[in-house]
């Protein structure tokens, strides 16, 4: 049962291929810092491979409010008779902006955030933020803001106690609530208003926000501004085996569900890539896995094929279907190995990851996948060479997750859990293989083949 590294099995040739693909997934994780950008990215690469939203095509897709995509193959089967699905999601942990977020204290223009998913707060202060998202003006007219990304753009900070000053504030308190909620405040601008009386600050940067964007400070109440961390992607290791990047975890599996589900021939079976949205946050929320934009998507290729599509005939295509729930899986820490049961746990290196469960005491919220769809897929990937492993998170009772897989096995569909494993997850910078990341989407091409 021993695995292991998967770099044993490739040759220099297959070496080069790896690192050319994640040349690609590296520009991709520059460009989607958020799930507005990321849906954009994605259908913006579906529309070069073909993919058109006239769902009478082999190729289709459809956006769901900016932030969701779903993209459908044709096979030689039609989709009533049960489809190959493959779901991702592409919201990442992030500090959203409050809708009131700008004042002004000891001559420092600041922002107030709201954080989004799970994160350790102390991670996401001295270091340098972007500022990306949308502002709805009072006209109705939308804004669009990235600052941050290019060289010569600002960058944002959340300031942190200087250690002269933090033995107890800070240094005495647990982890956990040495930064708290309402301390992760942006560092937005420094030079007054010459003339203005009162926040003269604040005031200024107002002023550029209106130059620059046309945005006044009540236009941030109809806005979704995210600050994300201003890093790159990055190779990452002496022999540049890992890449360093914020927003992996999903964003890894989508890039690679975005290339599976355009190359190659012709399906079999007809096949479907979702990248959804809020899963970060239980899937809530109406671009989640759990709105109804999958089924109405579903009903009109099924329409535009002549197939009657009532909802009997959407519920029985979905409970024929076969689906992995792509996301990402912690890697084995080696300094804190004690979290992990190693001989059930995934390594960086070892290829994708697959999950038959997730969840956490006692496998709650776990959808689990049964042993007659673990030995399918098992055995499609072996036939195909795919590099995989197997991993639960964590020690039983150390903690855990969940996916999006429950919410789809709710259709009565077989659904199992993959996906890269990580390093760093969920921080500002996580790290993966670039191995891993390679066969996530060779094992999703293998899949939608099958
Ligand atoms: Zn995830």
């Amino acid at each position: 049962m021993q695995k292991r590294s998967g770099w044993i099995q490739k040759s220099k040739k297959d070496i080069q291929e790896i690192f050319r693909f994640c040349e690609e997934y590296k520009s991709f994780l520059d460009r989607s810092k958020t799930e507005r950008e990321t849906a954009r990215y994605i259908r913006e690469h579906l529309a070069e491979n073909g993919f058109s939203e006239d769902c009478s095509g082999e190729r289709v897709f459809r956006v769901n409010k900016g932030k969701e995509v779903a993209a459908y193959r044709r096979g030689a089967k039609g989709p009533a008779e049960g489809l190959r699905i493959i779901v991702a999601h592409i919201d990442a942990p992030r500090l959203d902006l409050k809708q009131n977020p700008v004042y002004e204290d000891v001559d420092l223009a600041l922002l107030r955030t709201h954080y989004y998913g799970g994160i350790k707060k102390y991670q996401w202060v001295a270091i340098p933020l972007a500022l990306h998202g949308v502002v709805i003006k009072a006209d109705g007219a939308t804004v669009e803001i990235a600052i941050g990304e290019s060289d010569d753009d600002p960058v944002f900070l959340i300031d942190d106690l200087l250690p002269h000053l933090s033995r107890k504030v800070q240094d005495e308190k647990k982890l956990s609530e040495a930064i708290e909620g309402e301390k992760l405040i942006v560092l937005f601008g420094n030079i007054p208003l010459a003339g203005a009386e009162k926040d003269a600050v604040k005031q200024s940067a107002l002023n550029i926000l209106k130059d620059r964007y046309g945005i006044s400070e009540e236009d941030f109440v109809s806005a979704e501004l995210e600050i994300v961390p201003a890093f790159k992607a990055r190779d990452v290791g002496i022999d540049r085996s890992m890449i360093g990047a914020y927003g992996q975890d999903d964003r890894a599996s989508a890039f690679t569900l975005l290339k599976a589900i355009c190359d190659g021939e012709a399906p079999k079976q007809s096949c479907l890539a979702l990248f959804t949205d809020k899963e970060e946050v239980g899937s809530e929320g109406n671009t989640s896995v759990r709105s109804n934009f999958l089924q109405l998507f579903l009903y009109d290729v099924l329409t535009a094929m002549g197939v009657k599509a009532d909802e009997a005939t959407i519920r029985k295509a979905l409970f024929n279907s076969k689906a992995l729930s792509a996301d990402v899986n912690g890697a084995v820490n080696p300094t804190f190995q004690d979290v992990h049961e190693k001989q059930n746990a995934c390594y960086l290196g070892r290829g994708i990851c697959i999950s038959k469960f997730t969840g956490h005491l006692g496998k709650s919220g776990a959808s689990d996948a049964s042993a007659e769809y673990v030995g399918e897929i098992r055995r499609l990937f072996d036939r195909a060479g795919v590099i995989w492993q197997t991993g639960e998170m964590g020690k039983v009772d150390e903690g855990g997750g969940g996916t999006v897989a429950k919410f789809l096995a709710s259709y009565g569909m077989d659904i199992i859990d993959c996906g890269a494993p990580l390093l760093t997850m969920h921080s500002p910078y996580e790290i993966s293989g670039k191995i891993d990341i390679y066969e996530t989407y060779h094992a999703f091409q293998v899949f939608f083949r099958s």
